[in-house]
């Protein structure tokens, strides 16, 4: 089955068109600054051919055309007609407390995703434009939404419940969501197979670090817990985000400053995290090297991200009464030896050792902990694309009449 994966953000929307059934990606692209004049469209196809293209692409509705016009183009498309997109596969930051696992989009889960907007403001308005342009562009044509949240619905109420009144809970479900569901799915299943092990004997931390970065104890193929919560804040250090803190900062930065609570949201989302640290950059790599120049706000940035991923281990191994492996994975999770080795130093307590060698060699589908470490550690791409079109495909089948 050949499925068209969208995730559609903000100012951009990415997509791939996926083979499932021989896991392959035919095509893949993104459209930058939608909404803008000076849009561009990024596309390659799986034979390497590649096209960047100028476009003026206001809304959604244009994206999607666009993303259907260079699939079906002669020089660099791989479809001849629509109708070769058999399903489409939307990823949906937030499914509430609607959606533990993936649906078949009709009008009431729309409703429910609309429902659920006031709880991400920022993502499901985009997601929702996405799935309605899908809906005019190729009318007819099955349509899956896949959410962030889900993987994490599972958790248990000491896990979910922050320490305010139960009444908030119940009359604005404020909690702990979770999010990068799918990530923590894919890489937990990943390491799995690579240990030879069903899922459902092992307790395994799972590490997502990119831009946003969150972790998740996954205890027997269950997530019961993970650092992100009611919103993408909460938790790690991320690249501009402050992850936890004291809520009463808030109240006092806002008082000093005269901020609003618009400006707050901004400091506390943008301004904030390594680069708010650093005062220099939220970029990883640049933060690696001028630490490794000697630069003193580097190298605070880099040891407080590093010492939050460190506690967490420590929390979830507590919360899951042990742990197997331990997976590293995102931008920086996948390609940062120096914050993997700074972030489990002096854990071999809990039987964590990486190996210095393994661990700077790059190489996937190994460990990187050495062979006396109980803990298997590990460092993996994650591929969420491939989790949304494998559930487009299941869902889509199991409702063929
Ligand atoms: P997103 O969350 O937007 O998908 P990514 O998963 O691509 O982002 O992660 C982006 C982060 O990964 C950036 O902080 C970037 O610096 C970091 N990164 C990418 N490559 C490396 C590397 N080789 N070493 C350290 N950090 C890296």
């Amino acid at each position: 089955m050949k499925i068209l994966v969208l995730n559609s953000g903000s100012s951009s929307v990415k997509y791939q068109f996926i083979d499932v059934k021989n896991r392959s990606i035919l095509a893949k692209g993104v459209i930058d600054r939608v909404g803008m004049s000076d849009s561009v469209v990024t596309h390659e196809r799986y034979d390497g051919d590649k096209v960047k293209i100028s476009a003026e692409v206001l809304d959604h509705q244009t994206a999607i055309e666009y993303v259907l016009a260079v699939l079906l183009s002669k020089n660099h498309g791989v479809i001849q007609d629509k109708s070769e997109i058999e399903a489409v596969g939307h990823r949906v930051v937030h499914g509430g407390e609607s959606f533990s696992e993936s649906v078949l989009i009709d009008d009431r889960v729309m409703n429910e995703i609309r429902e659920n907007i006031e709880l991400a403001p920022l993502h499901n308005p985009h997601n929702l434009r996405g799935i309605q342009a899908v809906l005019k562009h190729l009318p007819g044509t099955p349509q899956v939404a896949v959410f962030d949240t889900a993987f994490h619905q599972k958790m248990p109420p000491q896990a979910f419940l922050y320490g305010i009144p139960y009444l908030l809970y119940r009359r604005y479900k404020i909690r702990r969501y979770g999010f990068h569901g799918t990530s923590h799915f894919y890489v937990s299943q990943k390491v799995a197979e690579l240990l030879g092990k069903p899922i459902s004997e092992l307790k395994i931390i799972t590490a997502h670090l990119g831009n946003g970065c969150s972790m998740a104890a996954v205890d027997r193929g269950v997530s019961v817990d993970t650092t992100m919560g009611f919103t993408p804040l909460e938790g790690l250090l991320m690249g501009t985000r402050s992850g936890d803190l004291d809520p009463s900062i808030i109240l006092h930065v806002v008082g000093r400053e005269g901020l609003s609570l618009a400006e707050a949201n901004t400091l506390l989302n943008k301004h904030s995290g390594l680069l708010g640290i650093s005062g220099l950059t939220s970029d990883m790599r640049e933060i690696v090297s001028e630490k490794k120049a000697g630069n003193r706000q580097a190298e605070l940035a880099f040891q407080v991200f590093s010492y939050r991923v460190k506690k967490y281990i420590g929390a979830y191994a507590a919360a899951m009464g042990g742990l197997d492996a331990l997976v590293f994975t995102g931008g920086i999770g996948e390609n940062s030896p120096d914050v993997r080795a700074e972030s489990c130093r002096d854990l071999s307590f809990l039987g964590i050792e990486v190996d210095e060698a393994r661990n700077n060699s790059g190489e996937k589908d190994k460990p990187i902990s050495s062979d006396a470490s109980r803990v298997k550690v590990y460092a993996l791409p994650t591929n969420e694309e491939l989790v949304i079109a494998l559930d487009t495909m299941r869902i889509v089948e199991s409702h063929k009449d």
